[in-house]
Parts: C-alpha cells; structure tokens; sequence
C-alpha cells in the first residue's frame, strides 16, 4: 500500500485531526483531535480504514507492510510513554479498539489490557504496588481477548456467558456479590480458572507474547466489521460495507486503581430530551465497560461532586462539557477515566439523540451561537422526525391507570412516547408477535447487541438493569424507541418466563404499558393519545404557544425552508388531507388521484353504469352523474389549497378495479341489481377486463384515449369546480396530469380535449382561470422521448412507483417473494419501491428531465411516486434538478429536511448527464469504490 498505514497522536506529535474521519475513523480522528486542542488524552496510534478496506480485498489478509509499521508504532508509543512492551518492571498495556467513520456503539469488539502476561502482571503488581489490581487487569484481558479473538461465546441466547459462569462460580466460593470484593488471591485464582477455560473451549494456549497478542487483536477488530451484529447495524443505519473500520491502539489508563479512580461515560446535554444539563455516570474503581455493562448501578454525574476523594476531577469535567461544545460544535457522548484522580479523556463524538432532543438542541445551539445553522440541519435524521408525532398516553386512561394502582416501578426514561403491549423476554418472541401485527414491549434484565432484532421490532423497551448509557438507553436513543431502561425494582426470570414487581406478576403475552417520557412502567393496557405536534397542527387542539415541542419543530423546519430549494408537495384527495399537508409545509398538490373519489358513496354505481354501459350515450349519461360529485370533490380541494397548485391526475386505473371479481359472485348479483340487468351480463364484462398483467393493461391515458368522455367530464369537473371557486374570491392554479403517456401523440389527443373543454367552461361560466396541461412520465418510453413529448407537456411529473416497476420489469405487488432474497444477496442494496434506484431508474429520470428541458429550457418537474417521502431519493431528485418533490402529509416535515439537507451538501446544480453512482446520503459516502467481500 502506497499510504501511510498509521497515524500517531500524543504528546511529541499528532498526525490527524477531527475532520480525517473517513481515514482515522471518527474515534480515531477526534482522539487526535482532542490531543490538539489540549485535552489529556493517553497517546496512541490510529491504523487506518484503508487497512481494513484492503484487508477484506486481499481475503482476510493484511498488507504486507503492517507488521513492520507496527512494530515501529508500538516503539514510538513505547518512548512517549516511557514503559515497554512485555517488560516485567514497567509494561506497556494498549487497548486495542475499533473505530469505524461513523460510530457503530457496542457493534464491534475492544480489547484492553493487552500485553499482559504472567510476568507483567506480576511486575505490574509490583509497579503500582496494587496486586489486586494487576491481578484484576489480567482477568479481564483474558476474558475480553478469550471472547474477540479466540472465540470463548456462549452458543444460546439465554446461556450464561462462559467466562461470567466461572466467574460467579468463583464468587459464590469466596462468598460474595460484587467483583470489587475478589482478593488478589481470588483474582489470581480467577485467571488460572479462565486460562483453562479458554484451553478447553479452544484447544489453545492463550499467547504471551504481546506483540502476538496486539497482532491477533487488530485482526480480531477488523473481522468485528463483518460480525452479524455490525453487519445488520450497517443495513439498519445504511452504512456501507465499503468504509471499512480504523483501529486505535492506545496507551492505558487505569480507573480501576482505588477509590481514587473511576470511569465513566457522559453527555454535554440530556440526550433524552434536550436539556441543558450535563449528563452521564460513574463507576469508582473500575473499568471501561463496567460502566455500559451494568455490572454494578453507576452513580449520577453530579453525585461526583460530592465525592470527597475524586471532586476535582468534576469541576474539570464540567470545564471540557463546555470545551468539547464550543470546539465540536454540538452535544458530545463521551468517555473518561480517572487514574490516581487525574483524568483522562478516552473518546468524544456527537451525541446521539432522541427526535425530541434534537430539535431543542439545534434550537438552544442555534441560539447560543453554539452550533452553526447548517450543521442543525446536516446532523439531524429526516425520518426520526417521525417520533415527534408518535403517541403519548391519553391523559384520561393515564390518570385512570395511576389512580387503580396500576404504576409497579419507575426507572429511568431513556426514550420518549407511550408503548402499550404484550409484555415478552426475547428478542426472538418479540419479532414472532410483531410480525402477526401485535403492540410488544420488549422486556430484559439489560440487553446487549444481540437483542437488536428483537428490539427493532418492539414498540417499547424496558430493561430492569443499566443506566443511561446501557445498551437499551444508547438503541432508544438512537432508533427513536420508546424506552424505561434500569427499572430496577422489577425481577425477570427468564426461564419462568414471569416479569415480578410488587406483588405483580406478568407471564409473557399479558399488557404492559410503559411511559419513556417519565420512566413510569404500568400493568395492564394503557389507551395512547396524539403527541403535542400532531394537537398543533393537525387537531388544532392545541395552541403553538403551549406546547415547547412544537416551537422547537417550528424553530427547525423554518431554518430548513432557508437553505432548501426544492419545492414540497403532497399526494392528497381529500380536503382535511391537503389542509394537514399544509400544516406540515406543503406548498400544493403534486397528485390528486380523482379515482379515489369515485369509490366515495353511491358514485361507484355511476362509475360501472359508465364501464357497462354499452352505447356512448349511456356512457355520457353516467358520467353526467358523476360529474357534479367531482366537481365538488375539486371545489373542496382548491377552497383548502386557497390558492397553492393542484396537480390532478386523470383517470388512471383499469377498469376492473371498479367491478366486482370472480370470486364474488354475491358483489357481481349485487350489481345486477342495481343497475337492473343481468348478472350474466357483469360477469361478461368483468371477463372482457379481465387482464393478465393490469399494471401494463388498459389504463393511464389509453383509457382516456379509447373512452374520450371519461377525459372530457374530469376536465370539465376541474374547470367548473375553478369556474365555481374562483367566484368566491379564491384563486385555483390546477394543473391536469395525463398518465401513463409514452407516446407524444397520446397526450397530445388528450391535450386537445382538455383545452377544449376549458374554453366552453370559460365561455359558459364568464370566468377565465390559469390551468397547465402535462404529463406523468412514468414508462420508460416517455423519459426516452421526453423532448418530443415536452413539446406537448406543460410540466412533467416522475411517477416513480410505475417508473421503477417498468424500468425493472418487477411488480411492486409480486416482489414480496424475491426481493428479500435480493436483498441479501446484494442485488438490490435498499427496497427500491422504497428509495429510488439511482444508478437504473434514476438514470431513466435524468434522461426524461435532460431531454425534456432540451426542448423546454424551464419546464417544471416534480415527483409523485412514494419515493417523494424517502430522504435518499430527496437528495436524488435535488440533485437532478427536479424543482419540487410530493409526499403523504404525515411525510411532508421529512421531506422538508432532506430537501434542505441536499442543498447544503450539494449546493451546486450538476452540469453535464453524467450518470449518478448510487451515493448514500452520507457525507463523502462517494469517495470508497472498493468492495469487500
Ligand atoms: P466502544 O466503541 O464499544 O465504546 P471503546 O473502544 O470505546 O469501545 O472501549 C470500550 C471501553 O474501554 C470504553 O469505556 C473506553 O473508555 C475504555 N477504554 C478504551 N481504551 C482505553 C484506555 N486506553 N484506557 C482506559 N480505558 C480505555
Ligand atoms: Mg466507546
Ligand atoms: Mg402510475
């Protein structure tokens, strides 16, 4: 490899900075980052991504250059820190941690301790005096590196952890409960007992030499990137495989020294909800991952303060709270540790949040100068804005519950909202039930990564151990769960399957209800309510200037609309659909789809008198029914829309959806009878409709184009409807969309009736109103012709559903039984009914918007298809250059940020028709081309 492998950071020099994140990993590149700015950070060196990167190229093998570069690193670290590898007076112990681009929690494996051996734990001792210590030290290298690298892991679920087994064996021995109480001699005891686990389980003798140990360690952390749970992590959050993880090995400190040491984890700001407060926790005299592990219950950050021994060390921490802010310019998650009462800085990175925190901490942030405007836009994540509109318990059952007694503990709220539910112990039962549609509340005595599934699926989480920084905590936070984590008066017993808490006992399936806003846990099924956004804006039960959340959500999506320029509409029929739309931000109706309306009441009998009807003029005569009930379905629309564009779709489904099928004989004498004939007779004309494949049958324009005065009367409803509201002083800007077109002369046929009736509405009704005729491109022939076709169409809009579909040749519908399948495989990275595929479909767009505006340089494009809502397929359309996209309502405040989002990372328009690589909506997501296998 022809870059350098290693970056060092410490006292004599420090190599990379808090921007090298795609090269250091963001551990890496903040732990230097902080050296630079003076914190006290322990000195270590960075392996780099690449490393990785080409370790998986080259099948699982390192560059050849590694071993001498890390050997010469570990002689550098050796001088900076003034101790040496395996040397029995002073050793030099490394941790050995994974560090990917972005932070993957818990997902990868750690090492610490390394270098120790029988002879350095006793020089160990003997250094610090401390054998009990040393002896401490040593076991939990053992355990950590028996478990990453040589494999010692428990086979089931619900086994104990091998090491765990032999240690709480040990435990009972020596009678007593906590790790703290071991002796030396217990300890040492304890690593002779794990020494012989690991050979038994193994066959192997665990490796003394510690360059051997550092070696088996960095490859053990580059395999971690392609563990099971890592690899659904990077699914979940779209991390690509391709980034490849950093290693850092770093010089020890020690916090498990005495009660003058401790670790601890901790936040700048609350990031359950925002709060300006610093926030974390604290084990004395322990190490790392106790604190995550849940081994013992932390204390409180502010707790420390008043310990008499360790004081200093918070007055100092609450120094670098505000340090870390200024200089990272956002809340950061932290780690540190405290050796012999000085501290030590271990890792920094932007805090992950609840929706809820978010917007009150880019609105504080904001405010206090804190954090860029740009960066409160970049760092949130679009579709979790959706967690501000999930229920809380209605106040009334809520109550109702309190009062009957019905509270059975309260532990800490680590995730916003109500859950409601079946109470289950598994991760697996938890998904069984989810996937048969029921509510489940997932409930552990803590949970680690494997749970993820589990969790994924649940629609609560309540653990009985850990605190804020525990697992539950960091998943809640981060997937925008519902989550009581640490509800420590409740017992678990997995193997009865029970839940017990004062007298209560829950057996797996009963309801359970939990409040992650206040840590309440219920027994017992608790009606749920709509959150304070949704009574702003949607019910109106609420004013703006009560609720905070609100104002926080407003504060945010205004500074969007500033930096966004794509244009935001909605996919609505209804009146109270497009007035919530507007809520939200919308600025119109990007697709009206006028079928929906003809399902509404009795209409439906109009509608099949027009598709039975046999002559034209019985056809015309049902039409004239249907007419006046459009009409007023418009008038509604355009009252609520008070001005903004309408886009209205033409008729666009077959025929046969408007008929009872086959298999309902009952439906089809129904209809007989309502339309007074026989039921031979619908069951002849559902066969004459019947189509093999009625996505690519009689629909979209060729129904308007075969039976004109379907078209005709649409329009007609349309301008009337104009005609009518225009006379109340409101103005209507409706845009008629033909579907489906791939021929030009196919809308130009339909564009000469429109323009038709327009004029004799115009003439009849004395009014004149402004109106567009376009078009949906949506075949794959329509974007290929979209210059001939843009000479007839006013606008052009990407009907990505049927794009997708026929550019594929894939049926939405059908592909349920491949396309998981394809997924795994890599076929097809994301669902592409969910998120545009950019390198196939989206090229198919590119050329429709290019050829399209190579005859009409300003012509208008927008999407409608579902994929108008997905925050990647925003950014595509952004960066194409379509001038607005058309989302549900509920999706409207998400578009809306990743509108925004796209236009500070791409702020350019692109030139030329390059074709697009399908980038993920990461920042510098595009630079790795390399693939790992
Ligand atoms: P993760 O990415 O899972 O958080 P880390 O690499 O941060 O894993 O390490 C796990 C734990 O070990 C953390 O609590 C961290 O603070 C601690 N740790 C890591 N390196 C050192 C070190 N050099 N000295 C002391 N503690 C360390
Ligand atoms: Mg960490
Ligand atoms: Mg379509």
């Amino acid at each position: 490899m022809a870059n350098k492998l290693i970056y060092f950071f410490g006292k004599s020099k420090t190599d990379g900075n808090g921007d090298m994140k795609a090269l250091l990993g963001g551990k890496g590149a903040n732990l230097a980052q902080m050296t630079k700015i003076g914190l006290p950070v322990p000195s270590g060196f960075t392996i780099t991504t690449e490393v990785c990167v080409s370790y998986y190229k080259n099948g699982r093998k390192a560059p050849a250059e590694l071993a001498g570069e890390m050997e010469k690193a570990v002689k550098w670290l050796e001088k900076e820190t003034g101790k040496k590898f395996g040397d029995v007076k002073n050793p030099l112990l490394v941790s050995v941690r994974s560090g990917a681009r972005d932070s993957m929690p818990g997902m990868m494996d750690t090492i610490l301790n390394l270098g120790l051996n029988d002879a350095t734990c006793e020089g160990l001792a003997a250094a610090t005096n401390n054998p009990r210590f040393a002896w401490d030290s040593y076991r939990r290298f053992l355990q950590m590196y028996g478990d990453v690298v040589m494999g010692v892991q428990k086979k089931h679920e619900n086994d104990h952890e091998p090491f765990e087994e032999v240690m709480d064996q040990l435990k009972k021995e020596a009678k007593v409960k906590d790790d703290t109480e071991l002796s030396a001699e217990h300890l040492q005891e304890l690593v002779k007992r794990f020494k012989k686990l690991i050979k038994d389980f193994t066959g192997k003798a665990f490796p003394t030499d510690p360059i051997k140990q550092l070696e088996g360690a960095v490859f053990a952390v580059f395999s971690s990137w392609m563990n099971e749970r890592a690899i659904l992590y990077r699914q979940k959050y779209r991390i690509p495989d391709e980034w490849g993880t950093a290693v850092n090995v770093q010089a020890m400190v020690f916090g498990n020294m005495g009660d003058d040491c401790a670790t601890g984890v901790a936040f700048t700001r609350d990031p359950a909800n925002g709060e300006n407060v610093f926030y974390g926790e604290y084990l004395v005299n322990a190490q790392g991952e106790d604190v995550v592990a849940g081994v013992r219950t932390p204390l409180t950050i502010a707790e420390m303060a008043k310990d008499k021994i360790i004081s200093a060390a918070h007055k100092e921490l609450n120094e670098i709270r505000k340090t870390l802010e200024k200089n990272f310019g956002d809340v950061q998650d932290f780690e540190f540790t405290i050796e012999k009462k000085k501290l030590f800085m271990l890792q920094t990175r932007n805090g992950k949040r609840t929706a809820l925190a978010y917007v009150k901490i880019a609105h504080d942030m904001v405010k206090e100068k804190l954090m860029t405007p740009e960066h409160a836009i970049k760092s949130g994540d679009p579709e979790a804005l959706n967690q501000l509109l999930q229920p809380i318990f209605d106040v009334v059952a809520y109550e109702k519950a309190r009062k009957e007694g019905r509270l059975m503990a309260v532990g800490l709220p680590a995730g916003p909202g109500a859950a409601s539910g079946s109470v289950v112990f598994t991760a697996g039962k938890a998904e069984e039930l989810a996937a048969k549609g029921k509510s489940v509340v997932l409930a552990r005595i803590e949970t680690s990564p494997e749970d993820l599934r589990g969790m994924i699926a649940s629609d609560g989480i309540l653990t009985a151990r850990g605190g804020v920084s525990s697992h539950a905590a960091l998943v809640a936070r981060q997937m925008g769960k519902v989550c009581v984590a640490g509800a420590g008066d409740i017992e678990i017993d997995y193997h009865k399957g029970t839940l017990k808490c004062k007298g209560v006992t829950l057996k797996e399936g009963d309801h359970i209800s939990i409040n992650g806003t206040t840590g309440e846990v219920f027994h017992g099924a608790i009606a749920t309510a709509d959150s304070e956004l949704k009574q702003v804006l949607v019910n109106k039960t609420m004013k703006p200037k009560d609720s905070k959340v609100f104002q926080y959500y407003d504060f945010l999506m205004k500074l969007a609309d500033k930096y966004r320029t794509l244009g935001l509409r909605t996919n609505a029929d209804q009146p109270d659909q497009v007035v919530n739309a507007i809520a939200f931000g919308a600025e119109g109706i990007g697709l009206c789809r006028t079928e929906h309306m003809f399902f509404e009441g009795d209409r439906i009998i109009a509608v099949r008198q027009m598709i039975l009807a046999k002559e034209e003029d019985d056809r015309k005569k049902a039409l004239a029914t249907l007419l006046p009930y459009q009409q007023k379905d418009f008038e509604g629309i355009f009252r609520a829309l008070d001005g903004l564009p309408a886009c209205i779709r033409l008729l666009d489904p077959p025929l046969h959806e408007f008929l009872p099928q086959h298999d309902n004989k009952k439906g089809q004498e129904e209809v007989a009878k309502q339309l007074k004939t026989t039921v031979a007779e619908v069951a002849k004309m559902v066969s004459e409709l019947h189509e093999f494949n009625p996505m690519l049958g009689f629909r979209g324009c060729r129904l308007g184009i075969l039976r004109p005065e379907i078209t005709e009367m649409q329009a007609r409803a349309i301008f009337q409807a104009a005609a009518v509201v225009l006379k109340e002083g409101i103005k209507v800007k409706p845009e008629v969309m033909v579907p489906l077109v791939g021929f030009k002369k196919e809308l130009d046929l339909q564009v000469e009736i429109v323009h038709r009736v327009a004029a004799e509405v115009m003439k009849a009704t004395g009014k004149k109103f402004a109106y567009t005729v376009g078009t949906m491109i949506e075949v794959p022939r329509g974007a290929l012709t979209a210059d001939e076709i843009a000479e007839s169409a006013e606008f052009f809009s990407f009907g990505t559903n049927d794009l997708t579909q026929t550019c594929m040749g894939m049926s939405r519908d059908d592909s349920g039984s491949f396309l998981p399948a394809y997924q795994n495989l890599e076929i097809i990275k994301a669902n592409p009914f969910a998120s545009i595929d950019r390198t196939g479909v989206g090229q198919l767009m590119k050329i429709g918007v290019d050829k399209g505006r190579s005859t009409k340089p300003d012509l208008k494009i927008g999407i409608c298809g579902e994929h108008g809502g997905d925050p990647s397929s925003v950014e595509f359309c952004h960066i194409i250059g379509l001038n607005y996209v058309s989302c549900s309502p509920f999706r409207v405040p998400i578009a809306r940020l990743a509108a925004a989002q796209a236009a500070i990372r791409h702020p350019a328009k692109p030139v030329a028709a390059k074709v697009i690589k399908d980038t993920k909506s990461k920042t510098g997501a595009t630079k790795s081309k390399t693939s790992v296998k």
